[in-house]
């Protein structure tokens, strides 16, 4: 059985949707106003896992996963400008402009990392009705009022607030530029609806004038118009929690007076030595990037090796042992060939048996990946074995169907001999003795003219003791 961490719980909880076997999942997605760094890879990669694994079990998924192209200020409390305007105003282009460029450039790259596409991929600015219809509803009964044409929730009307952070008094003040100047009664109140001038490209007109809809608002609006009331599973990042998440469920439920969320799954972030990697902090690696120099199947095996639950600390190291594991992978997959069916021996039915259960286990242990990985691996070095002996076809068939519904279906890492391409590696290996020959020789202009041309490429060199050299790719 299937157990999931529910934060809102703080316990490993046994799945059960509301309508079996029926499985609803929101996922928080992009805001779309730059490329996807690593940390977007990470959030989407995981959880492609859990509605991978959700519908290997049997669970006919409905995954929806919003394009937030409106609403999303540079700033927590309510203040500052809407980050899609703002990178219209520095690409000189109009917000409807970047909100596509992005939302294409974020498909690219999670197609290219074989993540499923959503079934709905609703946009913010698509559902301004129902948000509007939110707003209105929760001013008719007393949760939110109006004043000067902006909405605001009003907290102390919902005694449950906090329940998910925790945070309920004073510690869930958002930051510290709380503005009560435009006339919030609570300085935890959040914004609904915010006015807009002309000025402001984005905006829509409704019962309190035009302007356009908070940040947190949207996901209520679209989870509930594509999954109902009650969802079953809504998935973002751990650091959405509080106040994204806590608005979300304060908003739905005063709506509806039902539970909002049956399991909230929360995903952690990749570190960079220990902070979080981010676009604020301006120590974030594109995906694209990341893609020149490594497949994107090393950088998803990569992922996978760590819990969602665990930040992921990003190394190059981490990165090439990913890379070995792949090629460990796809050779063992290609000395399986595709052989025809046929009768298994005991002994293999035995291990294909014993596998799937190990993967199964570590997968319903809060999705698991690193365990289901060790499976995995623990099954190549097996199957290696049994290669060396000249098995039956069936033998061998048992063995690739197994690899193919474990590794390509639930953990949807693809096994071609692409995805462990070293002909890079192959390369450097090459110039690094180069480089070393140079060195010996006392060859020292050419030693570094070759240094500062592969700088240029995007390659460092590292001198090692004893004359060796290497050279390795830049992130
Ligand atoms: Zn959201």
């Amino acid at each position: 059985m299937l157990t999931l961490y529910n934060t809102l719980t703080r316990s490993k909880e046994q799945f059960e949707p509301l309508n079996p076997p029926f499985a609803g999942m929101y996922v928080c997605g992009p805001t779309v106003y730059g490329h996807s760094h690593l940390g977007h890879g990470k959030s989407y990669v995981s959880l492609d896992v859990l509605v991978r694994y959700l519908r290997y079990l049997g669970y006919k998924v409905r995954y929806v996963q919003n394009i937030t192209d409106v609403g999303h200020l540079t700033d927590d409390a309510d203040a500052g400008e809407d980050k899609l305007q703002k990178q219209a105003r520095l690409e000189k282009l109009e917000p409807m402009e970047i909100a596509e460029k992005y939302t294409a450039s974020y498909f690219r790259d999670m197609d290219a990392l074989n993540v499923l596409r959503p079934d709905i991929s609703p946009r913010a600015s698509g559902h301004i009705p129902e948000q509007i219809e939110m707003v209105r509803k929760l001013i008719e009964k007393g949760h939110a009022y109006e004043v000067n044409g902006d909405v605001y929730f009003d907290v102390s009307s919902f005694s449950d607030y906090g329940k998910l952070s925790g945070r309920k008094g004073n510690e869930a003040l958002s930051g510290s530029r709380v503005d009560t100047a435009r006339g919030k009664r609570d300085p935890r109140d959040f914004a609904l609806w915010k006015s807009a001038g002309d000025d402001h490209i984005l905006r829509w007109n409704s019962p309190w004038g035009w302007g356009y809809p908070g940040w947190h608002l949207e996901c209520s609006a679209m989870a509930m118009r594509y999954l109902g009331e009650t969802v079953d599973i809504h998935c973002g990042g751990i650091e959405n929690s509080f106040p994204h998440h806590e608005c979300e469920i304060a908003q739905s439920e005063a709506v509806t007076g039902k539970p909002f969320v049956r399991y909230w799954v929360h995903n952690n972030m990749v570190t960079v030595e220990g902070q979080k990697m981010g676009k604020s902090l301006g120590n974030f690696t594109l995906l694209r990037d990341l893609f020149a120099n490594w497949h994107p199947m090393v950088v998803r095996l990569y992922i996978l090796r760590s819990h969602y639950r665990s930040p992921l600390d990003f190394s190059k190291e981490g990165l090439a042992g990913a890379r070995s594991g792949l090629e460990r992978l796809v050779s063992f997959r290609n000395r399986l060939g595709t052989p025809e069916a046929g009768e298994p021996s005991e002994k293999v039915l035995e291990l294909v048996k014993g596998t799937r259960e190990a993967f199964e286990n570590q997968l319903d242990d809060d999705l698991n990946t690193p365990g289901a990985l060790a499976a995995v691996f623990d099954f190549v070095r097996s199957g290696n074995t049994i290669l060396e002996g000249n098995p039956s076809d069936g033998d061998r068939r048992a063995m690739a169907d197994l690899m193919d519904v474990l590794v390509t279906d639930v953990l949807g890492i693809v096994l071609e001999s692409g995805g462990a391409d070293n002909s890079a590696e192959a390369l450097c290996a090459i110039l690094g003795e180069l480089r070393g020959y140079l060195r010996k020789n006392k060859l020292f202009a050419q030693a570094d003219k070759m240094r500062d041309d592969l700088k240029k490429a995007g390659y460092s060199v590292q001198d090692l003791p004893g004359g060796v050299s290497r050279v390795v790719p830049d992130l």
